[in-house]
Parts: C-alpha cells; sequence; structure tokens
C-alpha cells in the first residue's frame, strides 16, 4: 500500500488523469488509489478500452467522466492532473492526424487553462518523439530534436512539442506548475492486442504462430521500460518539491529491433518466422534516454530487467488472446 518514497503525498488527495483508460493511465489509476488517493478519469476511448478500468468503476475512490480535452470542460474541485490524453502508438496516432494534434495542442490548452484558474499542478507527459531522429546517440533533455514538421509522425511530435511549449509558457507568464516529463519506449500489460507498437505486435504474433513484422533491417534500436517503472517515475514527478523539467523517463538497455524479437521468440517459446517489411517513414533509427536528471532529482531508475518484465506482459496477452 503506502510506498515510503512518496512521503504520504499521495494520502487524501484527489486527482483528475486525463487519458485515464488508456495503457499508462489505467495504470496510473490503480497505483494512485493504491496510495490512497481519489481518481476522476477524463477520457473519450479514442484509443483505450472500457476494459482497462472495469475493475475500478464501483470503486469509491474513483469516477469517470467521458470529455474529450479538446473541447473545454469544467470539473469538481481537484488537487492536481495528470495529463497522458493522446493516442501514443504511430500507427494508432496516424489514423486521424488531426485529431491527434488537436488533443496534444487544444486539450494542453483546455487542461493549462484550468490548473490556472483552480492553482494546482499539472504533470504532463510528454515523448521522446520531440527528439525525431536524434543526432545524438544518447538523449538528454537540453538536445532541442531533429523533427520533420510536415511528415507523418509530425502530427505526434509536433503535436507534443507545442504542447510542452504551452507548459513552459503558463509556467513563465501565468506562474503555473506544469511538471513536464518525456517518456520513452514503455511496455506492459493492458496495451491493445491491435495497438501496432513492437511489443504487443511481437508478443501477439509469437504467441498465435504469425510471422513477427520486422521493419527495415531490424537494426534500429530502441530502449524499452517496464511499465510499473514508467508510473513510479511519473508519481515521483508530480511529488517532487524541486522539479526542474523537462525530465526523461525510460530505460537505458538498448535493443534492436532483432534482438527484441529473438529475446520474444525464446520467452514465448515460438517457431514463428521473422518476415521483413518497409521502414515506416521517418522511423527513429536509434533512441537512448539520457537519465541523469531523473536519476538527481526524483532519485529513480528503472529496476526491471527486460525479460522479467516480458514474462509479465506475455503472461498477459496469454491470458486474452483468443484461443485458436
Ligand atoms: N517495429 C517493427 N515491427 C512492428 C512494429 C514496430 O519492427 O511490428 C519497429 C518500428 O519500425 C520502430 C520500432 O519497432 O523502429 C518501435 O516502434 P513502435 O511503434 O513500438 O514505437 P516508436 O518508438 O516508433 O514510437
Amino acid at each position: 500500500m503506502n510506498n515510503p518514497v512518496f512521503h504520504g503525498y499521495y494520502a487524501d488527495k484527489r486527482w483528475a488523469v486525463a487519458g485515464g483508460s488508456g495503457f499508462l493511465g489505467s495504470h496510473l489509476c490503480d497505483a494512485l488509489i493504491a496510495q490512497g488517493s481519489e481518481v476522476i478519469v477524463l477520457d473519450n476511448y479514442c484509443t483505450s478500452k472500457p476494459a482497462n478500468i472495469e475493475h475500478l468503476l464501483n470503486h469509491p475512490s474513483f469516477k469517470l467522466r467521458q470529455c474529450d480535452i479538446r473541447h473545454p470542460f469544467a470539473l469538481p474541485e481537484v488537487d492536481g492532473v495528470f495529463n497522458l490524453a493522446c493516442p501514443a502508438s504511430p500507427q494508432q496516432y496516424q489514423k486521424d492526424p488531426i485529431f491527434t494534434l488537436m488533443t496534444s495542442v487544444q486539450g494542453t490548452f483546455n487542461i493549462l487553462e484550468w490548473v490556472k484558474e483552480k492553482n494546482i499542478p499539472l504533470l504532463h507527459t510528454s515523448t521522446s518523439e520531440v527528439y525525431g531522429m536524434p543526432v545524438t546517440k544518447i538523449q538528454d533533455e537540453t538536445y532541442w530534436g531533429n523533427v520533420n514538421p510536415i511528415g507523418i509522425r509530425s502530427c505526434y511530435d509536433e503535436g507534443k512539442r507545442c504542447a510542452e511549449t504551452l507548459c513552459f509558457d503558463y509556467s513563465r507568464h501565468h506562474d503555473v506548475n506544469a511538471k513536464v516529463v518525456r517518456i520513452f519506449n514503455t511496455y506492459g500489460p493492458k496495451m491493445q492486442i491491435d495497438d501496432g507498437r513492437v511489443v504487443s505486435n511481437f508478443i501477439v504474433q509469437a504467441i498465435t504462430g504469425q510471422d513477427i513484422t520486422v521493419y527495415g533491417d531490424g537494426k534500429q534500436t530502441r530502449c524499452f521500460c517496464y511499465v510499473d517503472d514508467m508510473i513510479d517515475g511519473i508519481m515521483r514527478a508530480m511529488a517532487a518539491e524541486k522539479f526542474d523539467g523537462p525530465v526523461n523517463l525510460g530505460n537505458r538497455d538498448e535493443y534492436t529491433m532483432l534482438d527484441l524479437a529473438q529475446v520474444i521468440l525464446n520467452l514465448v517459446g515460438s517457431q514463428a518466422q521473422i518476415r521483413f517489411g518497409p521502414l515506416p517513414q521517418d522511423d527513429p533509427l536509434h533512441r537512448q534516454p539520457h537519465l541523469s536528471r531523473a536519476e538527481t532529482q526524483l532519485h529513480w531508475q528503472p529496476t526491471t530487467a527486460l525479460k522479467d518484465g516480458l514474462l509479465k506482459t506475455i503472461n498477459y496477452f496469454r491470458g486474452v488472446l483468443p484461443l485458436k
């Protein structure tokens, strides 16, 4: 129950979680309630499923407001807001790019107006995508990024960059306490089967015996953070007395997509074959977080090894995939 690292910060508080029925949001709701907080979820179910939060619907500390943050909204009193509302998988956020961009920009604007009026803190979840196609091997928060402003990923990348700009301008001009964390690739139970991201795709393919779809030559890299570590980092950021953002959150162990495919095939015990496909436009060739800000400011670093996190995720998918 009470995690000592939060020093009781989350006891008897009430939070709004925008995007609270999504993959990360639903884990955050569980963790906040476990720490003694109440939660009000704002969600339009654009990429999430109500099933993620079904177990909380009758919980006395949980409320759900179906709402789209692109439009102005009003809510009862809360102690702060977590903004996780935005499609985050390339396949999903490219389906309706204008919706994605406006959710980031107009949605974050609406939330900032609200937290300004109520004088409450905002924890805004940004993304490693603000670094675009990085020219640095490891991305620290001072790196400005290398983003194509008109490509198929820009609706997300530029939307998230603009949302960061809004957070910092509201901090400078309106004294809003807006804390920005940049989330690197995160995986775990409750990812959608059809999410389209690499970890869920490979696991679902390995379990069901379909070909493993590796894009490009599979030598591009990512670092994968287990969801429990990420939620811990997000909660430390909100609870931190001193916070000088943006702060990267992720895992620094770097894997090629071919390595990842092999690890998942071994853990699942699958004979599925690898099938190569085209590398999507502007797909970053490498990505690795510099974590010194998270370490010094939040005393945080990820602790879950990839294999351990993958095993939990594989177990989850085995439970939700329809039996063949
Ligand atoms: N990828 C892949 N096969 C898939 C899905 C993704 O090889 O079935 C690759 C993708 O091209 C990218 C990496 O895996 O290089 C991570 O993709 P993901 O969509 O998970 O997230 P991203 O980090 O690109 O936002």
